[in-house]
């Protein structure tokens, strides 16, 4: 079980001796800003936005890449925010990431076998019949087979799906209990994607494993995931059951995430999104809905105050006119 609570990443506009004499030496970039959910064993949570939403920076707080500025990680009880080296060691042993970059995350120089077989090193596996053993294993449950064809292979004779799935192997290897993918498709061909996506639906199956499936790309997430958190400049605006969102989005910006997939029925089009703009910078806050800027159907109230996530139809939404009931909420266009 991993349960964040209220997780803040916040960064210095401007760092070093220019800090000094800044006049936005007090400024801050608030990447992520009070998040919070659950995942459980074989369970997989997609947490999806736009660029700049504060989704990667989530992901590394996750996997111990990060340091939070502020809330808690805790994964099967233990706080992962507050480890000592020996922990740290065991923290990795439970936590791996697989990277958006099947090219840069893997050093070029080390062969299949170096580059699967490091965390074992990494940990003190000194046993060179074991370590063969579990890299073998580690190969085939990814579908690198027969592993002998690749073992000796460098990094860029591979594919780049070839080279995801080595990604993964490397990260599977220490049979981890929790798993942060981010992006982990988005470099791929199209073709490809779909086997990388199966590939790590099976692993949950078949390993009982935690996954967190980082994407822009709602098209995905209805194959891979259980529960979505759908984010926006830094905190959570919707999160419940992937197919009560996928099918019946509450959120106005979710529903125009949703809007923004493209139908599979060739010819079919979709209800347009209706929100305009780019997501604002995450440095300013509004003091009201981050979204309201871009909102069709904001009121008045949405520029002085924030929603909290509140219960609405079986999955939790921040927005003003969804905990309401009825509200006599009249559009800013239609105001005065
Ligand atoms: Fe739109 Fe207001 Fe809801 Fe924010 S709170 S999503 S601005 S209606």
């Amino acid at each position: 079980m991993i349960e964040v609570t209220d997780l803040v990443r916040h960064y210095p506009v401007v760092t070093g001796l220019r800090a000094l004499f800044s006049a936005d030496r007090h400024k801050l970039v608030r990447a992520v800003d009070g998040v919070s959910f659950r995942v459980g064993d074989g369970e997989v949570l997609g947490i999806v936005g736009e660029s700049g939403c504060g989704k990667s920076t989530t992901a590394k707080m996750l996997a111990g890449l990060e340091a939070p500025t502020a809330g808690s990680i805790r994964i099967n009880g233990q706080d992962a925010s507050d480890l000592r080296d020996r922990d740290r060691k065991e923290f990795h042993r439970e936590v791996q990431m697989v990277f958006q970059d099947p090219y840069g995350s893997i050093n070029p120089s080390h062969d299949v076998f170096q580059v699967v077989s490091r965390p074992l090193v990494y940990q003190g596996e000194r046993d060179r019949k074991a370590i063969r053993r579990r890299v073998l294993a580690a190969m085939d449950q990814v579908g690198l087979s027969p592993p002998d064809l690749y073992l000796g292979k460098h990094p860029h004779l591979l594919s780049g799906g070839q080279r995801q799935r080595l990604c993964i192997a490397r990260a599977i290897i220490l049979n981890p209990t929790f798993l942060v993918a981010d992006e982990p498709i988005s470099m791929l061909d199209v073709s490809i994607k779909w086997d990388i996506i199966r590939l790590l639906r099976r692993l949950v199956r078949e390993t009982g494993l935690s996954l967190i499936y980082i994407t822009h790309d709602l098209a995905t997430v209805s194959t891979i995931c259980d529960r979505l958190a759908i984010m926006y400049l830094g905190k959570i605006v919707e999160t419940g059951p992937a197919l009560k969102i996928l099918t019946a989005p509450a959120h106005p910006y979710t529903k125009a995430l949703i809007a923004s997939i493209p139908s599979p029925v060739p010819g079919a089009r979709r209800e347009a999104a209706d929100i305009k703009g780019a997501m604002p910078d995450a440095i300013t806050p509004t003091g009201g809905c981050g979204f309201v800027d871009r909102c069709p159907v904001a009121v008045k109230r949405c520029a002085v105050s924030e929603p909290a996530l509140t219960r609405y139809q079986g999955r939790d939404a921040a927005c003003h006119l969804l905990a309401e009931s009825g509200p006599a909420a009249v559009p800013i266009a239609m105001e005065a």
